[in-house]
């Protein structure tokens, strides 16, 4: 008979005021095998671990069970509290009592007895752990950064400085992400070129960094410190390493195509970097408008090229690596505001985004950094600005709050009135949120200094009437209609996940919430964690966010890998599967279940009295299973055991609970 000592926390009164504790530790001493059962007001404080240990000495306890919040949160502080005893730290088990019961249940007569009744099942469980031991593991010491806008930028050269070998895959031909398309920015007003494109070079020129751009990530394998990557790296049809970035070949290339760079404002060449300040500065052939891909003549790249670095045989490549951490910082998208069709989008050249209006304000952008109207090149004298499109929209949008309309509005309205000093600005807004250093009084200047009309209110309808379109909308403060006659809309579309998000997540094992940003492991605690060891998230893949609070996160996130990556060993998962190969069919349905590739088929050799039988049977390698059980459960034939999980460990929990009813 085991020896079991149950601990039960109020977790202040996050557990005691739903949860009966006296009664609930007065049944405890009645569970099979219980000899010692006690409460504390915080189990996880250094009083309450001491309560612990203490107990298991001086009861001689050999299983312990705790009554607390979440495995999730605490099992490693109580486990190390049972080993600092002496106790094998797997022999303790985790009754979930406040999320699985007084988080979910407001009546004590309820909640009670359902507390009971799961640490009841605990107990019994805890009868049956074994002792386990965690595998020792190495870590390659490489991180891998997906994503090479600002967020990805950061994390490598923090990662990169801190000693460690970094790759950035960037899936398009140049790092700099959304930072590089913005003109100035709030709320300094910095020219965004002028501070990323250091960062840019920096990451480019530095030892320990590779930039695999115009490539994607393909597959990922394995587990926390040993990631095995497959990476394609598409043909760019242009050899990086004879290629002197010269121009030559896009300034004679005769095809063209739209820039998506340009969000479609402008055209760029079949052969072309997407900015003049891309990194790497080497030309990329787009083989859907090349002549020579699509007719099979022209070549004049190949013929103008001094250091004939032109390719056309050049092939997509696989490129396979180990990492120890990943960093997914993979950006964000603006949402297609043509949904809401009230606001004429994509309708007339003179409604945009606050990303094309970005465009418009650079001077490498479509108009040469002229603020002009797309319909007819001449300056716009009255703008109207809309915020909130399809932010905070339950109905047909997003329920969320988009971050960074408010600020980048007034921003794009102080450029406006510095470049047309005769324009006029109208924003329409829901509510005017500027939480950020100097970001309230960057508003103000908008609204006080450049004569920035803001209007609490909503436009119902734009058209076009004459050589203007009208904005229609209700000021809700006033209750008036308004009716501006204006050059341009500017729309501030909501700032949404990119399409492709759940793909990433997918293939690097994390979750996001309902709007595919990337979950975090904890929204508080661990802002940069996710629930998959070793993958960590930066930027605006998580939620929408500023470049300051970006930047922010991607050092966060560097900070976390290089921890890990600084380790020489890592503890593994003690909880792995093992295949009970005598009473195994052989049907390997658990080989194509496993996200982590930890199982293969083996041949073994059956003596029977009349012959040898060989046959193939599934073999698990613990370095690779991390125990999430889905072979477990898989196997049709019930011969796989999931240590620490096995069957019979489940079933008496659920005799714990059904029985004793
Ligand atoms: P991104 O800039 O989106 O970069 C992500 C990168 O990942 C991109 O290069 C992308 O190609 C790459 N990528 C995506 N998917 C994959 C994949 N599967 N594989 C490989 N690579 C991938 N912030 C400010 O602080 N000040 C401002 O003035 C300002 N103005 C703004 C104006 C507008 C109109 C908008 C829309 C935003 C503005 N912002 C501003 C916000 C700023 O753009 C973001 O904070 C910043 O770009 C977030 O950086 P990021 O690296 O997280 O994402
Ligand atoms: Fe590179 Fe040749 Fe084009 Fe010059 S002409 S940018 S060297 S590919
Ligand atoms: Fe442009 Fe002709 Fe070269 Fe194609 S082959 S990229 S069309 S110059």
């Amino acid at each position: 008979m085991p020896r079991t000592g149950v601990f039960i926390c109020h977790c202040g009164s996050n557990i005691a005021g739903t949860v009966d504790i006296d009664k609930t530790v007065e049944a405890s001493r009645n569970f099979p095998g219980v000899v010692h059962a006690d409460e504390y007001r915080y189990l996880c404080s250094e009083m309450g671990q001491d309560i612990i240990t203490k107990a298991i000495k001086e009861n001689d306890l050999d299983r312990v069970v705790v009554g607390t919040c979440s495995p999730r949160m605490h099992e490693n502080t109580f486990r190390k509290a049972a080993a600092e005893a002496g106790l094998n730290p797997y022999l303790l088990e985790v009754a979930n009592i406040r999320e699985h019961c007084s988080w979910v249940h407001k009546d004590m007569e309820e909640a009670t007895p359902k507390a009971i009744a799961l640490l009841r099942a605990a107990a019994a469980k805890a009868a049956l752990n074994e002792a386990l031991e965690a595998p020792r593991l190495d870590v390659e010491k490489r991180a891998l950064v997906i994503g090479g806008g600002i967020a990805g930028i950061q994390a490598a050269l923090d990662i990169a400085e801190a000693g460690y070998v970094v790759d950035i895959v960037e899936k398009d031909p140049s790092i700099g992400g959304r930072m590089a398309q913005l003109e100035k920015t709030f709320p300094t007003l910095d020219c965004s070129a002028c501070i990323l494109t250091p960062k840019m070079v920096e990451a480019a020129q530095h030892p320990n960094i590779n930039l695999l751009t115009y490539s994607e990530v393909d597959e990922v394998k394995g587990f926390v410190g040993q990631f095995d990557v497959k990476i394609k790296q598409k043909a760019r049809y242009v050899d990086p390493v004879k290629c002197t970035g010269c121009g030559i070949c896009w300034e004679k290339c005769p095809s063209k195509a739209s820039s998506e760079f340009e969000m479609g404002l402008a055209k760029r060449k079949s052969i072309y970097v997407p900015f003049a300040q891309a990194v790497p500065m080497v030309p990329v052939i787009d083989r859907d408008s090349c002549l020579y891909f699509r007719k099979g003549r022209c070549q004049i790249c190949e013929q103008e090229c001094p250091p004939q670095a032109i390719d056309y045989e050049q092939q997509d490549e696989i490129i396979e690596r180990r990492y120890g951490a990943i960093v997914v910082a993979t950006g964000f998208d603006q949402l297609d505001p043509t949904i809401y069709g009230e606001y004429g989008y994509g309708q007339h050249p003179d409604i945009l985004t606050g990303l094309e209006f970005e465009r418009i304000f650079n001077a490498s952008g479509p108009t040469g950094g002229k603020v002009v109207k797309l319909s007819d090149g001449k300056p716009p004298k009255k703008v109207v600005f809309i915020q909130c499109i399809g932010s905070r929209d339950k109905a047909r949008g997003m329920n969320y709050c988009s971050k960074i309309c408010c600020m980048y509005t007034a921003k794009q309205a102080i450029l406006l009135k510095e470049k047309v000093p005769d324009a006029k600005s109208y924003v329409f807004y829901i509510d005017v949120r500027t939480g950020g250093k100097g970001y309230e009084e960057f508003q103000r200047r908008a609204a006080e200094e450049y004569d920035v009309a803001y209007m609490r209110g909503q436009v119902g309808k734009i058209f076009p009437e004459d050589d203007h379109l009208v904005v229609r909308g209700i000021d809700s403060l006033t209750n008036r209609n308004i009716e501006i006659k204006a050059d341009m809309v500017v729309l501030a579309a909501a700032t949404v996940a990119r399409a492709d998000a759940p793909e990433v997540g997918r293939l690097v094992g994390i979750n996001s919430d309902s709007y595919h940003f990337f979950n975090e492991a904890h929204p508080k605690l661990k802002p940069v964690e996710t629930h998959t060891a070793g993958i960590f998230i930066a930027g605006a893949c998580q939620a929408p966010k500023d470049i300051p609070e970006t930047v922010s996160q991607a050092s966060a996130a560097a900070v976390k890998a290089i921890g890990l990556l600084s380790k020489e060993k890592l503890q593994g998962e003690a909880c792995t599967a093992e295949v009970i190969q005598s009473e195994c069919s052989g049907c390997l349905n658990c080989e194509a279940i496993c996200p982590y590739t930890a199982i293969t088929p083996v041949e073994i050799e059956e003596r029977y009295k009349d012959g040898v039988l060989k046959r193939t049977v599934a073999e698990v390698n613990p370095a690779l299973c991390q125990g999430c059980g889905s072979c477990a459960v898989t196997c049709r034939s019930g011969s796989i055991n999931l240590k620490g999980f096995s069957n019979d460990q489940i079933m008496a929990e659920v005799d714990a609970i059904c029985l004793q009813r």
